[in-house]
């Protein structure tokens, strides 16, 4: 069994490093589409793919070679910075693959391998990506958050994680209890206190969980949130009009409240 998990999390590390890279283009990928659409713009600029052209430093635009593209191996050897050009590399690359990799693991441990893990973990993927993207940049991709929702709803159909009714419930209560909050707040304050991209994330989180798993989600969320925000304090300071980002909140929440339940119930005796 230890060998499945290391297993496991080695290749939940190598897609943590795909997802790496999945993190860094969609944004790009969104700011041409907005270039695009802004008269001033070079018409003829190609966007950028996803997966095409291969891995390259950020800085310099070196490609990346093999030995350089070990999962969070790499990144120590070199230090964080690029063979090339010496440019600090983001930690964020080792703390997405170690974390796809804790994740992949766990995972595979508490369902063993049936279909509905390989479904989970795609869910994990996603909510990794977006927890990263909505951090560094504040966008919320709908890439990501409306096909995490329609993968939520077809899980729903093809497996017994969770009945279509509720997934179905939970999708339309997600997005509505978000709209209603944030519509009051913006009544009240004359600002939007969350993004859309807030709402379709929570309602993919209610597409997968249901009513009871929004609930535990918004209570999570906020201490969540808040305890970060109480670490950085002494750091940053507190200032109300600061944008915090609720999409890593909310996303971190939400899978918690989806895979959970169920890890605990098989944890508990038979009787219990
Ligand atoms: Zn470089």
């Amino acid at each position: 069994m230890l060998a499945f998990l290391v297993a496991a999390a080695l290749i939940g590390a190598l897609i943590g490093s795909f997802l790496n890279v999945v993190i860094a283009r969609i944004p790009a990928q969104i700011e041409h589409a907005d270039r695009q659409m802004d008269a001033t713009a070079k018409a003829d600029e190609p966007p950028p793919g996803i997966a095409w052209p291969g891995s390259h430093c950020p800085h310099c635009k070196h490609p990346i070679r093999i030995r350089d593209n070990i999962p969070v191996i790499s990144w120590l050897l070199l230090r964080g910075r690029c063979r090339d050009c010496g440019q600090a590399i983001s930690a964020r690359y080792p703390f997405t693959e170690l974390l796809t990799g804790a994740v992949t693991a766990w995972l595979v441990w508490q369902y063993g391998l049936q279909p509905i893990t390989g479904c989970l973990f795609v869910l994990s993927a996603w909510m990794i990506a977006m927890a990263v993207i909505d951090y560094e940049t504040t966008l919320l991709p709908d890439a990501l958050t409306l096909s995490g929702l329609w993968l939520g709803l077809l899980v729903s159909v093809g497996t017994d994680f969770i009945s279509p009714t509720l997934a179905i419930l939970g999708a339309a209560l997600g997005y509505s209890s978000l709209w209603v909050i944030n519509t009051t707040y913006r009544w009240l304050r004359g600002i939007d206190g969350l993004g859309y991209g807030d709402f379709k994330l929570f309602a993919l989180i209610g597409a997968w969980g249901g009513p009871e798993a929004l609930l535990m989600t918004l209570v999570v969320a906020p201490l969540a949130a808040l305890g970060v925000l109480l670490l950085q304090a002494p750091f940053k300071g507190i200032d109300g009009q600061r944008e915090i980002p609720f999409g890593p909140y909310l996303a971190i929440a939400g899978w918690v409240a989806i895979t959970a339940p169920t890890a605990i119930a098989s944890a508990l005796p038979p009787w219990g």
